[in-house]
């Protein structure tokens, strides 16, 4: 049984927890029963690609140039049309059923506010899942403003929801380069406002232009570096973002501490691994219809997302082959049944190429053009990088656009490749990702933010920090009551024996999962 005595209690000097809360509590079997109700649902109303209720195609007026207000009268925001408030709330509300860590922290902030006086600038996927977290931050005390991360991913039905419901929230979808800043800009440029807190995505999966390092930490750098000397610290959460902040840290110049949330256990595991698990099926059946049994594909790269990817087409009765560079990923890949090859090798045999391996042109256009007819081509790693989709863009070619985010590339004998996404990542541009994957991420970023706020004055320098392991271990123990799961608890005698608190952290920070 999972206790309520058993608490997280944090003392300053521990360096992992700031203060005596309720937050420390272990979590209750809250949201249970209306859990139960969102399983199935939820998936299909998650992230970037879920429909759009309310079809605003006909309106293309920027909404820069829009006088919008509010039902408060407030217009200190810029969405599509607030109009949609309503059908993006009940979004909201969906995800939140399936966000249940995020929903015991309001529940034990009523009574105490971690983050009262924080004031939050934010730039992320602007999703239902991410409204969860917005709303989460305020109930927890927190000022927020927000930007999207992505120009291609904001749900404009939850934007206005949030924009209704007084978040100052600066996004829509189809937004232009020229939009993308301007609205970080409304974010941070605020006369009586300054942030003191930064919450950050730089992940840009279907957008060129971040790719040189642009995003919301790199313009208050650029433009107000006065600001930082406010901000308490910097959450980020994507690869290359979290990369940028070494690589700053490296050369002396990152002057606040920040908190690597993308290498927290939490997030690998379950965002690469299972997340990629489901999402890799939905992605290729929404865009394909195609069947899996008895299909023929490769997966490039055994690390997380490629584990997933095989584990779900191998359930499925697919053949599945792997490549890998690294001996060790190559032997796990033998001994989960795959058959270890060179793409060369089954390249003109496979029915579907999938790359995983966070590198580029990893499948060239040596490769695609010995693909056989119908052969499908898909990325689940690293931005758009990994297929050499430049190479087919050549006057030989002839592409035909056949579905959305579906391109036949013809070849000039008739054989045609079947390129998802153009190569960018499938599961995010093509099919949902799982809400509940979504909320252990959230909820890592919630208490890393928490964390950092509330740290003393020196414990954390200017640097970047993982996030603590019992507070990993926090996060995972929200979530369990979704499943009715009873953690052993160790008897004294056997703490001892194992050198343990009985309160945590329970492994070592070298200990791989
Ligand atoms: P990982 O490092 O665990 O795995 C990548 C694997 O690819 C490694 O084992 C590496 O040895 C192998 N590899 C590298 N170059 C290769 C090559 N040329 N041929 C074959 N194998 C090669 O990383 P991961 O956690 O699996 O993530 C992989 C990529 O997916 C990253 O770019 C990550 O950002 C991205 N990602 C995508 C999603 C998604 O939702 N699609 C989710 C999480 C991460």
């Amino acid at each position: 049984m999972l206790s309520s005595k058993k608490k997280y209690v944090v003392n300053s000097s521990s360096g992992i927890k700031a203060q005596k809360q309720e937050f420390n509590k272990r979590p209750t079997k809250i949201g249970r029963r209306s859990l139960s109700r969102s399983i199935s649902q939820s998936s299909t109303d998650s992230y970037s690609s879920a429909a759009s209720y309310t079809d605003s195609s006909d309106d293309e007026t920027s909404p820069r140039d829009k006088q919008q207000k509010n039902s408060k009268g407030s217009s200190d925001f810029c969405v599509k049309n607030i109009k949609q408030a309503e059908f993006g709330r009940r979004e909201i509300e969906i995800a939140e059923q399936e966000m249940p860590a995020l929903m015991a922290l309001r529940k034990r902030a009523q009574g105490e506010k971690p983050l009262a006086g924080a004031k939050i600038v934010g730039c992320t996927h602007i999703t239902a899942q991410t409204a969860v977290l917005m709303e989460t931050l305020g109930a927890l005390g927190a000022q927020c403003r927000w930007a999207a991360c992505n120009i291609y991913s904001t749900l404009n039905e939850v934007a206005a929801a949030l924009a209704e419901s007084g978040f100052p929230v600066f996004a829509w979808k189809g937004e232009s380069e020229d939009d993308f800043w301007w609205c970080i800009d409304r974010c941070v440029n605020v006369e009586g406002w300054q942030p003191n807190m930064v919450g950050q995505i730089s992940v840009n999966v279907a957008q060129k232009i971040l790719d040189d390092g642009g995003d919301l930490t790199h313009w208050i750098y650029k433009k107000y570096p006065n600001m930082f000397k406010k901000i308490k610290g910097i959450v980020e959460e994507s690869v290359t973002g979290v990369h940028r902040l070494y690589q700053l840290s490296k050369a002396g110049k990152l002057c606040v501490p920040a908190m690597n949330v993308n290498d927290s256990v939490t997030k690998q595991k379950f965002d690469n691994l299972y997340c990629c698990r489901e999402s890799i099926l939905d992605g290729l059946k929404r865009t394909t219809d195609m069947m899996f049994g008895g299909k023929q594909v490769v997966v490039c790269g055994y690390g997380e997302v490629g584990k997933g990817c095989c584990a779900a087409l191998k359930a499925m009765g697919s053949i599945v082959y792997v490549t890998e560079i690294d001996p060790i990923c190559a032997l796990q890949a033998c001994m989960d049944g795959f058959r270890l090859v060179k793409l060369n090798e089954v390249i003109r045999q496979v029915d579907i190429v999938i790359t995983c391996t966070g590198n580029k042109n990893v499948v060239t256009r040596e490769h695609l053009d010995r693909m056989k007819n119908s052969c499908i081509v898909c990325n689940m790693g690293h931005s758009n990088t990994e297929i050499d989709v430049a190479s087919l863009r050549t006057p030989e070619l002839t592409w035909e656009r056949v579905r959305s985010q579906v391109d036949h590339v013809i070849w000039p004998d008739g054989k045609r490749i079947v390129l998802l996404a153009e190569g960018r990542l499938l599961n995010l541009s093509c099919s949902t990702v799982p809400t509940f994957v979504l909320s252990i991420t959230a909820t890592t970023q919630a208490l890393a933010l928490i964390e950092l706020y509330n740290a003393p004055e020196g414990r954390y320098k200017q640097d970047v920090y993982l996030l603590p392991k019992k507070m990993d271990e926090y996060v995972a123990s929200l979530h369990l009551p979704t499943f009715d799961a009873h953690l052993t608890e160790l008897t004294d005698e056997q703490a001892k024996y194992l050198g343990l608190n009985k309160n945590g952290p329970f492994k070592p920070n070298y200990y791989r999962y």
